[in-house]
C-alpha cells in the first residue's frame, strides 16, 4: 500500500513509499483509513521542526477514522463495518501514575500516530481497541477525522481553562487549532475575538465565515484599545495562544484581565526572551495545554454530531495521499484552513 513516510531526520526527508499492510495484535483492529486531516506538526515533521523524538522511517498521519476492516480476538466493543474516528496515543503505559488517573495524554511514555508508530497517511493502520470512538451517524468521515485537532482546542479551552458564558475569549492565531479554540468557546457561550496577521488572510477570512464577536487582523488594527473597548477596560478572562510567537504572549499579558487566564497550546522553539512580570502584577495563570482525554472526544463527536461547529469553513483542501506534498505547502504557505487526505 502507497504511504507517505517520514524516513530521515533532515529538511524534507519524507517520499512516498510502497509499505505493507500491518498486521494487528489480539487486542488491536485493522482500520482501513477513509479520511486523515494534515497537522501543522506534519508539516513540521516534514521540514524537521520538532523538539520531541521520532521514530523513523515512520508512516505520518495521526487526524484520521475509518471503517473496522479486521478485529483481533480480544477486541470486545467494536466489529467489522463500524465507523470509528482513532484517539493519537498509540502507546500510553497504563500503569504509571498519569495513566492510572486518567492522565494518559501525559504519560511519559506516551508514542504518538505518525510520528512514534505508523500512521494513517495510508491505506491500513493498526489501533489499539482502547483509541477507538464511534462516529456517530450522519457525521461524514471528512469531519469525524478533525475530532482530534477539535479535541485539541476543547481541551485547552473547556478542560483547562475557567471562563463563563458572557465572558470575553480572546484567541491569538487562526490557524486550525485557533480557529477550532474559537468556535468550542463560542459553543460554550463565550464572546469570542480571534486575530491573525496579512499572511493568515485565508484563514482569517474562513474566521469571518464562521462568524465570530471580532476578527482582528493586529497589523492594522490595536488589539489592546479593541480589547479595553469591548471589556470596559478590564481585559479578557481568557486569552489562548493558539500562535507560540513572543510577540503573541506579549500582546497576551498586555489584554489579559486581572486574575484572569492565558492558556497556551502554540509550540515555539525559541527562548520567550520577555520579562514575566505582568503575570505577577495581574495574578494571571499561565497555562499549558496538551492533548486530550476520552471524555473530551465523546463531547467533541457529539458537538460534531449536533452541528454546533462550522465544519465547511474549516476544510479548504481534500486530496489524495498522492498529492501530500503540494498539501504540506500549502499549509505551511497558510493557504490552507485545514486539508484532509483521502486514500488512493
Ligand atoms: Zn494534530
Ligand atoms: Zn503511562
Amino acid at each position: 500500500m502507497k504511504a507517505v513516510v517520514k524516513h530521515g531526520l533532515e529538511d524534507k526527508e519524507v517520499e512516498l513509499r510502497d509499505v505493507p499492510e500491518p498486521e494487528i495484535g489480539p487486542g488491536d483492529v485493522l482500520l482501513e483509513m477513509k479520511a486523515a486531516g494534515v497537522c501543522g506538526s506534519d508539516v513540521e515533521f516534514w521540514r524537521n521542526r520538532i523538539t520531541y523524538p521520532i521514530n523513523v522511517p515512520v508512516v505520518q498521519g495521526h487526524e484520521f477514522c475509518g471503517v473496522v476492516a479486521a478485529a483481533g480476538d480480544d477486541v470486545a466493543h467494536f466489529a467489522v463495518g463500524d465507523r470509528v474516528v482513532s484517539e493519537t496515543g498509540a502507546h500510553v503505559c497504563g500503569v504509571c501514575e498519569f495513566c492510572r488517573a486518567g492522565e494518559y495524554n501525559i504519560c511519559p511514555d506516551r508514542l504518538g500516530f505518525g510520528y512514534g508508530v505508523d500512521g494513517a497517511f495510508t491505506n491500513y493502520v493498526r489501533v489499539p481497541e482502547r483509541c477507538l470512538h464511534r462516529i456517530p451517524d450522519g457525521v461524514p468521515f471528512e469531519h469525524a477525522c478533525l475530532t482530534e485537532p477539535i479535541a485539541v482546542a476543547y481541551n485547552a479551552v473547556c478542560v483547562m481553562s475557567d471562563f463563563d458564558p458572557g465572558d470575553d475569549v480572546v484567541v491569538l492565531g487562526p490557524g486550525p487549532i485557533g480557529l477550532f479554540a474559537a468556535q468550542v468557546a463560542k459553543a460554550a457561550g463565550a464572546r469570542v475575538v480571534i486575530t491573525g496577521l496579512p499572511q493568515d488572510a485565508v484563514r482569517l477570512a474562513a474566521a469571518e465565515d464562521i462568524g465570530f464577536d471580532a476578527v482582528v487582523d493586529v497589523s492594522n488594527h490595536d488589539l489592546e484599545d479593541l480589547v479595553a473597548e469591548r471589556t470596559g477596560g478590564v481585559g479578557a478572562r481568557l486569552v489562548v495562544d493558539a500562535a507560540g510567537a513572543q510577540a503573541a504572549f506579549a500582546q497576551a499579558m498586555e489584554i489579559v484581565r486581572r486574575n484572569g487566564q492565558i492558556t497556551k497550546i502554540a509550540w515555539n522553539m525559541d527562548p520567550l526572551g520577555l520579562s514575566l512580570d505582568p503575570i505577577v502584577a495581574k495574578a494571571v495563570r499561565v497555562q499549558g495545554s496538551y492533548s486530550h482525554t476520552w471524555r473530551t472526544w465523546e463531547n467533541v463527536l457529539r458537538l460534531l454530531a449536533g452541528g454546533a461547529l462550522n465544519m465547511d469553513a474549516m476544510i479548504s483542501h481534500v486530496a489524495p495521499i498522492t498529492d501530500w506534498e503540494a498539501i504540506y505547502t500549502a499549509a505551511e504557505e497558510r493557504h490552507a484552513v485545514k486539508a484532509v487526505l483521502r486514500p488512493v
